[in-house]
């Protein structure tokens, strides 16, 4: 039985490598010019591309909008919530920063197509700082786009949504709100957007125009340090989630990590299922120390980073307070960063010695990639001194 399955196997094999043979043998000798499949995503989709500022204003006091069509044609399909994926050329050091796209994918379909990224710069930052100072009408920038997985998707979303919002936060729900107004997306959404002050509100114009003339959308404002203010006060908590949620209710929260863990206990103790509950953090916690699992011993210190790529060997120091990923941009050293919270990918890198501590919110590497010791370098952060190899760009 087992002699006559091996002799059909080898019949079978041999077979099959007379075919293969005839038809190399009727194929063209002259390789064929390209793969028309490839090329037509490569032109939807292209890797790279530029973007011409065309106008700069305010959004709030400490905020600004940035309008922008393509310099190379069309501005590749997105959805509200994707975003932007920015290079920048910053002294000797090319930062890659993501930017959730403020305006609606309707507005990059029209006769005059356009996206707009809306940037907050409440204290010092360094890329905002540069958008701010250098980023002007007539500016290229270059980027590529659209990445992120945040968006809204009626299979899977129910059609009563609950956007939990703050700070800079608010940009994908503005996309959201302006792209339900255009009738794009058959929602009904309440934004919980949690500002400290009513003065500083980031696209509060925006929002009211979208939400007085669209019924669908509604806009609560949450303030949590404003005496003058007379609507909702403090910070959104689980009565007041409760108080604007319908019955089947999806919630999408976008907003700083010190937030989300408030949001998410709060939504945990209301009993909502993972399936109804999406988030975007924005980048890493703010202290890292501080994160549960934290080992205390390796806060405030500086390590060595041994960079390894190909033959090549850099020693840099790392701040156990920053990612790798931001030890190395700041030493010039090229890294591919797209989401900056570990979901991604781009930048994965592997460990060949010493420890890192890896943000508990940012942890999306494979379990395999896990045990055989690679690991996303925005999202980990050195412990010891490291010994790394990073992808050559
Ligand atoms: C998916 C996503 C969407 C986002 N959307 C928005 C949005 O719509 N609007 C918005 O305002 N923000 C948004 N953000 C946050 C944004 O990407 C930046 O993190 C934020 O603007 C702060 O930028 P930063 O570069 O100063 O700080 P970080 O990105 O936190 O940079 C970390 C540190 O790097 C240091 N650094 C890096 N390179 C160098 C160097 N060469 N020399 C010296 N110092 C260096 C900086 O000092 C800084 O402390 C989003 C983030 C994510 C993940």
């Amino acid at each position: 039985m087992i002699i006559e399955n091996f002799l059909k196997d080898v019949g079978g094999a041999s077979r099959v490598t007379k075919l293969r043979r005839d038809n190399f043998k009727k194929g063209s000798p002259v390789p064929q010019p390209g793969d028309p499949i490839r090329s037509l995503a490569d032109a939807l989709h292209p890797a790279s591309m530029r973007f011409i500022v065309t106008e700069v204003r305010d959004a709030s006091p400490t905020s600004r909008t940035w309008k922008m069509k393509s310099a190379d044609g069309h501005i590749p399909v997105f959805q509200s919530g994707q975003y932007v994926n920015f290079s920048l050329k910053i002294g000797e050091s090319v930062l890659h920063r993501p930017y959730s796209i403020s305006s609606a994918p309707s507005d990059a379909r029209g006769d005059d197509p356009f996206i707009e990224v809306t940037i907050r710069r409440n204290r010092p930052y360094f890329v905002p700082d540069y958008f701010f100072a250098h980023v002007r009408e007539g500016e290229i920038l270059e980027g590529n786009m659209p990445f992120g997985t945040f968006y809204y998707e009626p299979l899977r979303d129910s059609k009563t949504v609950v956007a939990l919002a703050g700070g800079s936060g608010i940009t994908p729900f503005v996309s959201m709100a302006k792209e339900i107004a255009a009738g794009g997306i058959d929602a009904d959404l309440t934004i919980l957007y949690g500002s400290v002050r009513h003065d500083d509100i980031v696209c509060g114009d925006e929002l009211a125009a979208v939400s007085a003339t669209c019924p669908r959308v509604k806009v609560v404002h949450v303030m949590s340090d404003d005496p003058d203010w007379t609507g909702e006060k403090g910070f959104i908590n689980r009565a007041l989630i409760e108080k604007y949620s319908g019955e089947d209710t999806t919630y999408l929260f976008c907003g700083p990590y010190a937030m989300f863990t408030f949001v998410d206990k709060a939504l945990k103790e209301l009993g909502v299922s993972e399936r109804r509950f999406r988030h975007d953090v924005l980048g890493q916690p703010a202290d890292i120390t501080a994160c549960p699992g934290y080992p205390a011993e390796a806060a405030g210190r500086t390590f060595r980073l041994t960079v390894v790529r190909g033959i090549r060997e850099d020693v840099i120091e790392a701040s156990a307070s920053e990612s790798v990923a931001v030890a190395l941009e700041r030493a010039a050293i090229p890294v591919d960063t797209h989401c900056r919270g570990g979901e991604c990918g781009f930048c994965r890198s592997q460990l060949l010695s010493g420890s890192i501590f890896v943000s508990p919110i940012g942890d999306g590497r494979r379990a395999m990639d896990k045990e055989l010791g690679w690991f996303h370098a925005c999202s980990a952060y050195p412990v010891s001194d490291l010994k790394i190899k990073i992808p050559i760009l």
